[in-house]
């Protein structure tokens, strides 16, 4: 039910938990961070409240640099347990995802992969969205590239935002029938369902239209349409006050 990703230079997991604890009050039953740092991406993920997983990431904490996402559930297709907490991992671990909202074509796309040879690891919709992400990069796409493909493949509501092990400087989300915005920093930018999620961080925000891709580094925000063609973006300045 939340959602945030982060790239910069500051400590991308402890960012990422205070973003998921402001959007703690949309409800959720279940949490989890992925971190991407030397080629490999650490995950963490647990049901319950944000402190079973700070716990978690007290005793076996991921690494401190490198960018990241997190997510809050509101389990929709599977129930809340720690296996279908989100983020979900590509089966060539090459990916990591988080999703609001329903795919509700999923059943057919996770046929179409089992008949592939992949193996499911959860009970979810959108884990299939890693797979069929991990499927256009082994093909030789880029992430934002292979995120417009897929997106172009689901039906339903999605605010999807994915990392990959290859690319550790790169935080790609999109969005149809679900919202996300973009909180646009020094130096460092924030993808996030909700601005709460950074506004301890910047108040100046991008929200993404329908059926949009964007892909987030430290300097730099690019957005495009589910078909490739570049968006023109609205920034605004978030002047509401959100007292803690
Ligand atoms: N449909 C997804 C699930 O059940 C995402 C739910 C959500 O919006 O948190 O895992």
């Amino acid at each position: 039910c939340g959602i945030v990703g982060y790239v910069g230079a500051g400590r991308a997991a402890e960012i990422i938990m205070a973003g998921l604890k402001r959007l703690e009050y949309r409800g959720y039953d279940s949490a989890g961070v992925a971190v991407v740092t030397d080629r490999t991406i650490a995950s963490a993920k647990k049901a319950g409240k944000l402190g079973n997983l700070g716990q978690q990431l007290a005793e076996s904490p991921l690494p401190f640099d490198g960018i990241g996402i997190g997510h809050t559930r509101w389990a929709t297709h599977g129930v809340p347990n720690d296996s279908n907490a989100h983020p979900h991992l590509s089966f060539d671990g090459r990916v990591a995802v988080v999703h609001n909202g329903i795919i509700e074509n999923f059943a057919v796309l996770r046929a179409e992969l089992t008949a592939a040879g992949i193996a499911l690891a959860s009970d979810t919709d959108t884990e299939v969205v890693a797979h069929l992400l991990a499927q256009q990069l082994a093909g030789g796409a880029g992430l934002a590239d292979a995120m417009r493909t897929v997106c172009n493949r689901l039906d339903g509501a999605f605010t999807l935002v994915a990392v990959e092990r290859d690319d550790p400087e790169l935080v790609v989300g999109a969005r149809r029938n679900s919202p996300l915005v973009v909180g646009v920093g020094k130096g460092e930018n924030y993808l996030a369902s909700d601005v709460a999620a950074f506004i301890d961080h910047t108040r100046d925000a991008i929200e993404l239209g329908q059926d949009q891709v964007v892909e987030i580094r430290a300097d730099s925000v690019t957005v495009t349409g589910f078909d490739g063609a570049p968006a023109q973006v609205h920034p605004y300045h978030v002047d509401w006050d959100l007292s803690a």
